[in-house]
């Protein structure tokens, strides 16, 4: 068996991929979360009460950024590092926050994994620290022109993986996840927003003329590409695009939308955003190379997933929004 820490296990990305790993039985898992205020603790709960009576599972309350709190965390092979403030908007309100859980927390992890001797360290990073660069779709050697502190944190904690990984061995891998969505979905996140909306006949404030578009790629495929990362050793550091190779403008999303859910939104069409970049799309030929990723998904069969966790929830969910 396999010892994986993962931080944030209790969030979105984080528990979608505990159940996978769980289900292999290949694993034993330990996950860190301070449970942060972000969002509903009612939806982290959610996420992992499937996981807490399972013998090759442990939920270690704890923070990131304390050596203490990662100390209680047993012997380990593998980090896979999710835990982070994460979102665009808040970051330009609260930047000296995420640069502290983010780039503070992401170093102290690798100082616990240099003390520790654990040599697998697997990092969400994001297709946000591309930025405002308009050469799409992205590969790995472009530019990088971060245009929010949430990116140029993730950027940081990229550069620091290069650092750790040069001077004592730790092979860095880090996954620039693209906008990703599925159930257990972040309520901050636009698809999970523009359900519960519409579903509640409120409107959905849409920034700018709908033409902004994102490679939205579903869980599950990004979930694949994390768990080829673990066994990943061909060399000691990679920085590769988990995307989905499609973009969707903000109109084709609400339309799509708008179709499982079999009503129509209300728009509240609002200013386009700071820190918000116009596009995002990902050349995933990497990825295919180094970790055989091949997304499948469409986003008319991931929305129709979303809605039936959202449904089957739905009390929960949003009791504490
Ligand atoms: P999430 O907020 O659902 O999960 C993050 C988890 O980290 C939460 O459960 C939170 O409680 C925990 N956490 C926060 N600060 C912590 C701390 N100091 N110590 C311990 N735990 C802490 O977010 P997610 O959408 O699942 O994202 C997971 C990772 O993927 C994040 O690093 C995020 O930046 C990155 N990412 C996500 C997306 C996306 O579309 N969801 C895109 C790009 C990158």
């Amino acid at each position: 068996m396999v010892n994986i820490l993962i931080t944030g296990g209790a969030g979105f990305i984080g528990s979608n991929l505990i159940r996978v790993l769980l289900q292999s039985g290949q694993y034993k898992i330990t996950a860190i979360d301070n449970f942060d205020n972000f969002y509903s603790l009612a939806q982290k709960e959610l996420n992992i009460r499937d996981f807490l009576n399972h013998p090759d599972f442990k939920l270690v309350k704890g923070d990131i950024r304390y050596m203490p709190d990662l100390n209680q965390v047993g012997d380990i092979d593998v980090i896979i590092h999710l835990a982070a403030k994460a979102g665009v908007r808040p970051s330009i309100k609260n930047p000296v926050l995420y640069q502290d859980v983010n780039v503070g927390g992401t170093q102290t992890l690798l100082e616990f994994a240099k003390e520790r001797g654990i040599k697998q360290f697997v990092f969400a990073s994001s297709s946000s620290v591309y930025g405002i660069n308009h050469n799409v779709p992205w590969n790995e050697e472009e530019k990088l022109l971060p245009i929010s502190p949430y990116a140029s944190t993730k950027l940081s904690a990229e550069m620091l993986g290069h650092v750790y990984s040069r001077l004592y061995g730790i092979r860095f891998l880090a996954l620039r996840f693209f906008t990703v969505y599925g159930p257990a979905q972040r309520p901050d996140l636009a698809i999970h927003k523009f359900f519960k909306n519409i579903l509640n006949e409120i409107a959905i404030p849409v920034y700018g003329d709908g033409s902004t578009s994102r490679d939205y790629t579903f869980v599950a495929d990004t979930v694949k590409g994390i768990v080829s990362a673990i066994n990943y050793d061909k060399s000691s550091f990679e920085i590769i695009n988990l995307g989905n190779n499609k973009t969707v403008t903000l109109s084709q999303l609400i339309g799509a939308i708008e179709k499982v859910c079999g009503t129509s939104a209300i728009i509240d069409r609002q200013p386009e955003q700071p820190g918000d970049v116009p596009q995002t799309f990902a050349d995933i030929t990497k990825a295919q190379e180094l970790l055989d990723y091949h997304p499948s998904t469409s986003l008319e069969d991931g929305l129709q997933q979303f809605y039936t966790w959202f449904k089957a929830y739905e009390d929960v969910i949003q009791k504490d929004y």
